[in-house]
């Protein structure tokens, strides 16, 4: 059944070979997006994130594998189609930003020219017939046009790639968006006005986003509703509000407790033990060996993202 009408994930497995062993990145990762909505992507470095990401556009590649499961993008699984075909919705219907912007813009090209490449991948038109919109397009993200069109990669600050990028994801109006950590690599002052812009544009785009951050506050600000992923699973799904308000998940509690408050007086709280090693992770719930409350089944079962209460799903054995 689906559950998102623009974007279904369903039981997606995603494994790579390495010299150490089979490293199992992704364990059955169930998310889901409605037309325009937003949906933050929080965890840990290494939860699978960005591999989830990476799958949606179908650019896992060895030693990286897609083992199982199901990526449902409007009426069509991006897992069956082909490649033909998946060229045509990247770039064109699914639009997504790096977090570092510089190595992610081709260095020998100039900036004009490689919106303009963009731009014509999503019409179907000539890089000619597309460079007259190249200027929009750079001044849609506050860029001066004439200024940036004629200069290469390694002469953009950090901020002013970014906007290149995203210039060049949402010239395209795409349906959806991913933005994998657009502000990490970022200072904390262009952070503020890269995501000020994103909110801005998507809106007018009526994109809906992904947006995969390891930090909460981001994701819930932005977002309408968060993901909540550790070490290969969504453990916990809900509104931004609720998320924070009544987190279910321990690990989710774990990671608001971690959080520091300007004024709070609550001792800050981290969450004991270390991400585990995903060639042999732990057997059943994969958080086991750090939740406090582990008990019997978590050992021996996977918990299953289950519905709770309206709109709040939990991957967790305390309620199910
Ligand atoms: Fe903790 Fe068990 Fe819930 Fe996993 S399933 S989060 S170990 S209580």
């Amino acid at each position: 059944m689906r559950r998102g009408s623009l974007l279904d994930i369903s039981g997606l497995r995603v494994i790579f070979h390495t010299y150490r062993g089979t490293i199992k990145a992704l364990n059955g990762v169930e998310l889901w997006l409605n037309e325009e909505e937003r949906l933050g992507v929080v965890g840990e470095t290494g939860c699978g994130k960005s591999v989830t990401a990476l799958s949606v556009m179908r650019l896992i590649e060895q030693p990286g594998e897609i083992t199982e499961g199901s990526i449902w993008f409007n009426d069509k699984d991006l897992l069956k189609i082909s490649e033909e075909e998946m060229d045509r919705i990247r770039g064109k219907h699914i639009s997504m930003i790096f977090q570092e912007p510089i190595a992610a813009l081709n260095p020998v090209f100039k900036v004009g020219f490689q919106v303009a490449e963009a731009i014509a991948h999503s019409q179907g038109v000539t890089i000619k017939d597309a460079y007259p919109q190249v200027r929009e397009a750079l001044e849609m993200v506050g860029l001066d046009w004439q200024r940036t069109i004629d200069l290469y990669a390694h002469e953009l600050s950090g901020g002013m790639a970014q906007r290149v990028m995203i210039a060049m994801a949402l010239a395209v109006k795409p349906k959806l968006l991913i933005a994998d950590e657009p502000t990490s690599a970022l200072d904390v002052t262009i952070q503020a006005q890269i995501l000020e812009l994103l909110d801005k544009l998507v809106t007018v785009s009526q994109s809906a986003v992904v947006l995969i951050t390891h930090d909460l506050g981001i994701a819930s600000e932005f977002c309408d509703r968060v993901a909540v992923m550790y070490a290969g699973n969504v453990v916990e799904i809900a509104t931004s509000e609720e998320i924070f308000s009544q987190p279910l998940h321990p690990y989710t509690k774990g990671l608001i407790d971690s959080i520091p408050v300007v004024g709070r007086s609550k001792e800050l709280v981290g969450i004991p033990g270390v991400v585990p090693d995903l060639v042999d992770p732990p057997s059943g719930c994969r958080f086991h060996p750090r939740c406090k409350k582990v008990f019997d089944k978590c050992h021996a079962e996977l918990p299953s993202l289950s519905q709770v209460k309206p709109n709040h799903y939990v991957a967790c054995h305390l309620y199910q």
